[in-house]
């Protein structure tokens, strides 16, 4: 008998992968958690049936989510990680000897015991000395800091269940708060291509609009995300994604990538003329 793990990505379109075996299933008081064996993408996570991270492409979404703010602000010192239980976000924001604290706010501590379990590809530096885990709401979290945060890093789930109070006004106004005069946030910003996660990233690209100055969208294939497009925001006080970076000062900390690169990184906030016009849709 064959074993499929099945996700809905609309009605009318599902994405399967084929799975050796089920590692770990479980309830814990936030969602459901799930870690499979598959022989295309090796070891992935899910949580409540949806997609969180495959071994074979995780590498893409979190050297997206970390080198392009870090390349932008590469002295960036305290940083917070709101989600990314799985470590992986984590894991390539310890490789900046410059990063001194980074907060990690998950909801769920059980995500973080299980991916150590079984993700360590993901969870390894989860324990560095620099790393501080908070086991609580990031939405409650932000709310108490003032000019604390070179970066804040939003790697949550889509914007229902525990994930739903990170994608809203009120959370990027703290967000924007909890920064320094020249902090940069970055979001997971979903997709634009399927309307149902369209529709969800408009609402967010609106909210980050009304609550910072510069507000930026990029993009990355990530293969087992819906329809493999997706996008993520780079907002900021004062600093532009693009314009006025040294370049060559990220190339010489001789950081090796397997996605990343500063070319990459110019060309990924040249977005395709449909997602431009999305965004304007939504834009003062
Ligand atoms: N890369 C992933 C993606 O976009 O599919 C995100 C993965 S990471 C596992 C997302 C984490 O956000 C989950 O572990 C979840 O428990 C956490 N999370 C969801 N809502 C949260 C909240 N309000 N505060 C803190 N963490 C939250």
């Amino acid at each position: 008998m064959e074993l499929w793990f099945t996700e809905e990505h609309t009605p009318n379109a599902h994405f399967s992968i084929k799975v050796d075996r089920q590692l770990y299933s479980g309830n814990s008081e936030f969602q459901r958690i799930d870690v499979f064996a598959s022989p295309e993408f090796g070891r992935f996570l899910t949580l409540d049936g949806y997609m969180m991270l495959t071994e074979k492409d995780e590498f893409i979404y979190h050297e997206m989510i970390v080198h392009v703010p870090m390349c932008v602000n590469p002295l960036a010192k305290d940083v917070l990680v709101i989600g990314g239980g799985d470590g992986g976000t984590v894991r390539e924001l310890t490789r900046y000897k410059s990063v001194e604290r980074i907060d990690l706010v998950e909801i769920d501590q059980e995500v973080v015991r299980v991916c150590e379990e079984y993700l360590p590809q993901t969870a390894s530096a989860l324990r560095d000395p620099r790393v501080n885990m908070h086991f609580e709401d990031g939405l409650k979290f932000v709310r108490h800091y003032e000019g604390k945060y070179d970066l804040i890093i939003v790697d949550s789930t889509d914007p229902f269940g525990p994930g739903e109070g990170l994608f809203t006004k009120e959370f990027y106004g703290n967000c924007f708060k909890a920064l320094k005069a020249d902090g940069i946030m970055v979001n997971q910003h979903e997709s634009p291509f399927y309307p149902g996660d369209a529709y969800a990233m408009q609402r967010a690209h609106k909210r980050i609009v009304e609550s910072f100055p510069i507000s930026r969208v990029y993009q990355a294939h990530i293969p087992t995300y819906p329809s493999g497009h997706w996008l993520f925001g780079f907002a900021a006080k004062t600093l532009s994604p693009v314009e006025g970076v040294n370049w060559d000062r990220w190339k010489a900390l001789g950081l090796d990538t397997r996605y990343y690169n500063t070319q990459l990184h110019a060309g990924a906030f040249a977005l395709p003329n449909y997602v431009e016009k999305l965004l304007k849709e939504v834009e003062p």
